[in-house]
């Protein structure tokens, strides 16, 4: 114990425990006569209800001090608490000293001769300063003492018992001169040091769980939640008091190829160093976060063009590039910077807008700084009122299949169908399907929809009329959806839950990201083939699928794309991609299927060319269940 005074009075150790035991005999009567044993129990449960209902750390805190005041009558009760981000103290619970004080001593800094209570957060011991305006530790802190009537004091620091971390201080503050008696308070006050330790431990641990839930775990930087949770806040307050705020939505370019070639865990260590990089020059930021993978946005409180040329020295400072495994990788950034103004004053949007922003900096070939202006609003508008419309289908059953026959041309007979994404919703029919895959795509929204499109894909296979009197189903699969852990899984469980046989279930791989013909998309393809599904790469000719798709991946079967064939006996290099497609497809021995047959003509020259699958308006839109059960049987008579 560190007796902290310049004069004789100083207690020894020894003679403070010695003062200690002769003094505890005389405790309960002691106890009797300031704070009853019975006063004393209700205090301290009333205090771990407190803790027990998560109230807040300053309201148990100050509970504890008006209860060691209540045992303590001249004492005036202070508790810190330690904040380890900031590494300061915050004012805590407070009895007979006023919110001035509270205000006084909070953020002060751990150190020597900062008073008894931040010299104690230093030396982490238990601190008695015997005459304060003595006392060099409170040298800078006389004024203070004399406003609040405090002339000694005595400070102990609150520890975690798990890890020896400080938690805070416990100080009690005195209107007289230090005197060997009041050593009985130090054994008294123990009870309400060691329940101040029970409710700091407990903020520790939730503010730890919160951190956690609100930080990315390699960076250290905040993640989509605490720009959930702060984000608004911000906007709102730059909006009433009209300061500058600009978001900077920043998205690696080209950074799958860097996790391929060096994996997840020196992926991370290049993050962190990213993070870093951004966190010195981005030191203004109001709030970093790394909002997906290699996706970051940043507040910036300044006005655009200062926001820009931030950006500016960013894109300077990354291009000095990252040590990893003896090379220098070279990694730029495409950025979209977005503002408030009358119209948009809502976070959303204005993330909405740099995200748009961000894209047109990547279709422009990346490492580009792209400022979000009406066009793009007008734009991001759009999006979000589909992505906010699909919210509302989704939540109503509102999106439903609608099945296109797929033929046979040979026989002139249906082969099976495809399952098309209709909305029954009348606003949102007016927007095409694939607009609102786009959007879906971007919001997650992808995977609920197609889940529900492959479930009534089921329902409709294993229904014991059989409306499609056997014949398999399509349906559409994005990659995004297909990439998603958990997304096998959930159609096995769906085919297991309708009953359905996977022989008449096909998924058409609908191409909108590159598909990594030897990673996860690749397994998730062979488990779905493996459990009896078939599978078709749609659109071929226009993503990104490459001859190594159909080497290394189970298709079954080639849906060449209807631009090609709206295009055949008009175009010779239409044709020639056809034939070559189809030739391609059979020498694979895969089903070819051509997409978009309009007319009798473009029909002749199918066959003629040996296609024997098509499908398009020439025969039927898309409709549903129970008009294409009617038409099947029409069309089979
Ligand atoms: P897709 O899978 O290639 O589907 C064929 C599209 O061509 C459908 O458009 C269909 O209505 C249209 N089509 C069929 N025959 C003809 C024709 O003769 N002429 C013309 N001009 N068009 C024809 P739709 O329904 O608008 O769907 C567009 C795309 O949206 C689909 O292309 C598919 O990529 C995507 N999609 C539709 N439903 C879903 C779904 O449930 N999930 C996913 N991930 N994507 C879907
Ligand atoms: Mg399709
Ligand atoms: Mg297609």
């Amino acid at each position: 114990m560190n007796l902290s005074t310049n004069s004789n009075i100083a207690l020894s150790p020894k003679a403070l425990r010695d003062g200690q035991n002769r003094l505890r005999a005389s405790l309960e009567s002691l106890k009797g006569r300031l704070l009853s044993p019975e006063a004393l129990l209700q205090g301290q449960q009333r205090v771990l209800e407190l803790v027990a209902r998560n109230a807040s750390l300053k309201e148990t805190l100050s509970e504890i001090a008006r209860l060691a005041e209540e045992a303590f009558p001249d004492m005036s009760a202070s508790i810190l608490y330690f904040d380890p981000v900031a590494q300061v103290l915050r004012a805590g619970g407070y009895g007979r000293l006023p919110n001035s004080f509270a205000e006084a001593v909070e953020g002060m800094v751990p150190g020597p001769n900062m008073g008894s209570c931040g010299t104690c957060a230093f030396t982490r011991e238990p601190i008695i300063s015997v005459d304060v305006f003595e006392d060099p530790l409170w040298i800078d802190f006389v004024g203070l003492c004399k406003d609040y009537g405090i002339r000694s004091a005595w400070s102990t620091p609150l520890i975690d018992g798990r890890d020896g971390s400080l938690l805070g201080v416990f100080g009690m503050y005195y209107p007289t001169i230090w005197s060997s008696e009041r050593a009985v308070d130090i054994s008294f006050a123990q009870d309400f040091h060691q329940l101040a330790t029970i409710a700091a431990e407990r903020h520790r641990d939730e503010e730890r769980s919160r951190y956690l839930a609100t930080h990315d775990a390699y960076t250290g930087l905040g993640n989509r939640n605490l720009l959930i949770e702060q984000g608004e806040a911000l906007v709102n307050r730059a909006v009433s008091t009209g300061s500058p705020l600009t978001l900077a939505f920043i998205d690696l370019d080209r950074f799958k190829p860097v996790r391929q070639q060096f994996g997840h865990a020196q992926t991370d260590v290049i993050f962190a160093q990213i993070a870093t990089r951004m966190r010195e020059r981005l030191n203004c930021a109001e709030l970093l976060i790394r909002f997906d993978g290699d996706e970051f946005v940043a507040f910036l409180p300044l006005a655009m063009p200062d926001a820009k040329a931030l950006m500016v020295e960013l894109a300077k400072d990354m291009a000095i590039g990252f040590e990893m495994a003896e090379l220098n990788l070279q990694i730029t950034f495409s950025c979209g910077l977005s503002t408030y103004d009358h119209d948009t004053s809502d976070l959303d949007m204005i993330l909405i807008m740099a995200d748009e922003a961000t894209r047109v900096a990547k279709q422009l070939g990346g490492d580009m700084i792209v400022i979000a202006d009406q066009t793009l609003a007008a734009r991001a508008k759009s999006r979000r009122s589909i992505r906010k419309m699909l919210e509302v289908a989704l939540e109503t059953d509102a999106i439903q299949p609608f099945y296109q026959p797929i033929m046979n041309l040979t026989t002139g007979r249906a082969k099976g169908f495809e399952a098309l994404m209709r909305i029954t919703d009348e606003k949102l029919k007016t927007v095409p399907i694939q607009d609102l895959i786009a959007v879906a795509e971007e919001t997650g929204q992808i995977h609920r929809i197609g889940l529900k499109m492959f479930e009534a894909a089921c329902k409709t296979v294993a229904d014991p009329s059989d409306p499609l009197k056997g014949l398999s189903v399509n349906v559409n699969i994005s990659v995004a959806q297909l990439l998603k852990v958990g997304t096998t899984q959930q159609i096995l469980d769906s085919l297991a839950r309708f009953g359905a046989d996977p022989a008449r279930l096909c998924l058409e791989l609908t191409e909108s990201q590159w598909l990594d013909g030897d990673g996860a998309g690749r397994r998730a393809l062979m488990e779905l083939h493996d459990a009896g599904l078939k599978l078709a790469l749609d659109d071929f000719g226009t993503g990104y699928a490459s001859l190594n798709y159909l080497r290394s991946l189970p298709f079954d079967i080639i849906k060449v794309d209807q631009s090609f064939v709206k295009l055949i006996g008009q175009d010779r290099q239409a044709d020639a991609l056809c034939e070559t497609v189809l030739a391609l497809g059979k020498a694979c021995g895969l089903d070819v299927v051509a997409e978009g047959v309009e007319t009798p003509e473009q029909l002749k020259a199918l066959t003629d060319m040996g296609f024997e699958l098509g499908q398009g308006y020439l025969w039927s839109k898309a409709m549903p269940v129970d008009m294409a059960s009617k038409w099947l049987t029409e069309s089979i008579q």
